[in-house]
């Protein structure tokens, strides 16, 4: 392998750039030139590219966001696409692709991979860490941290007014970033996509369990997680409803891109770092169509198509925790 390209896509993740850094310089440190394209799957139908050196990346990894843009490309679904995009490739004589992103990117890759002979591996850069075969993804950390930042900060005036709260965070289909952050600032309740498709919560249960903890409590407040596309309408609709019907006062916060933004965390930026550089060196042991992935403290290559079509489960333990033990109503009713 001589060059490789490397792209970001699809949602953008904080750690992002500490990957593509890393990608940078694995490559130079085994003799490979690294062709960026911006604006992913787009840059590469509109041979929007530029060569980077390690002096390019090397302060980038505590900044959000990605240096070499990202973007949606729903044309990249078309056979005619991925044609293109290998023409272009192959006519800068590039020989294996690294792809930042989630579910929707490394889908992307794998139809890339029909059309094209170059290798392919995949780094998992999304904050939903909704990707199968690795603990966590990149961005994830950053994306709880600052949801818990936002609800330490709601309970603070949720508490002076002994008010109800329903705070909205990103997670796509997946409730990750909703019970971490609601298990690390101590929320009341958590509506998210895996418990919802089980058994999903009504106002009645929701209204009994806000009245119930409030009686136990005398006062106080009640801070609610709430995942995204998980209520018709979202928190705004939830709170009017629980305000309207139920006489029950209640506020709506919606997190939105703050997620993704500030400062990468740690986490974020060390575990970008490592599976930087595993893709590189991957693609070095020769493997092609996988995501360079991190579980139980080993570095794995993970098949795309499992990456989306198998499901890392929720922690169970957490949520036991979370509505056995810090469930004041289950309290009340052992006691
Ligand atoms: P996130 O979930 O963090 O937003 P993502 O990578 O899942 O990230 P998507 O918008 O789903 O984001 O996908 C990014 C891009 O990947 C799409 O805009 C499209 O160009 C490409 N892509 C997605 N699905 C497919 C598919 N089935 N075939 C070909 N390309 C795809």
């Amino acid at each position: 392998i001589k060059r490789i390209g490397v792209l970001t896509s699809g949602g953008d993740a904080p750690g992002m750039n500490a990957a593509l850094r890393a990608v940078v310089l694995a490559a130079e440190h085994y003799g490979i030139e690294t062709v960026a394209f911006r604006h992913g799957y787009q840059g590469l139908l509109d041979n929007d590219h530029v060569v980077l050196q390690a002096k390019d990346v090397l302060h980038i990894l505590q900044y959000s966001g990605t240096i070499i843009k990202s973007a949606r490309c729903k044309r990249f679904k078309d056979a005619a696409a991925a044609q293109e995009a290998a023409a272009n490739l192959d006519a800068l004589a590039i020989d294996a692709l690294v792809i930042i992103g989630g579910d929707g990117s490394f889908r992307g890759a794998d139809h890339l991979a029909n059309h094209w002979q170059g290798k392919i591996v995949g780094v998992p850069g999304t904050i939903d860490n909704d990707l199968y075969g690795t603990d966590a993804t990149i961005g994830y950390a950053t994306a709880v941290n600052i949801a818990m930042d936002a609800l330490d900060k709601i309970r603070d005036t949720a508490d002076a007014m002994d008010r109800v709260f329903i705070v909205e965070v990103m997670g796509r289909e997946a409730g990750f970033i909703g019970l971490g952050s609601a298990m690390a600032a101590g929320a009341e309740r958590m509506i998210l996509p895996e418990l919802q498709k089980d058994k999903p919560l009504t106002v009645a249960a929701l209204v009994k369990h806000i009245k119930r903890v409030q009686e136990i409590r005398g006062e106080g407040s009640y801070v609610m997680v709430l995942s995204e596309h998980q209520w018709p309408g979202g928190a705004v609709a939830l709170a009017e409803q629980l305000e309207a019907e139920h006489h029950l006062p209640c506020r709506p916060c919606l997190l939105g891109h703050i997620q993704r933004g500030g400062a990468p965390a740690p986490a974020d930026r060390i575990l970008a770092s490592e599976l930087g550089v595993h893709a590189i060196e991957l693609l070095l042991n020769g493997e092609h169509r996988v995501m360079a992935g991190k579980k139980a403290n080993q570095c794995v290559a993970v098949p795309l198509p499992d990456t989306w079509q198998k499901k890392n489960p929720l922690d169970q333990n957490l949520l036991r925790i979370q509505h056995e033990i810090f469930n004041p109503v289950k309290k009340d009713r052992r006691t």
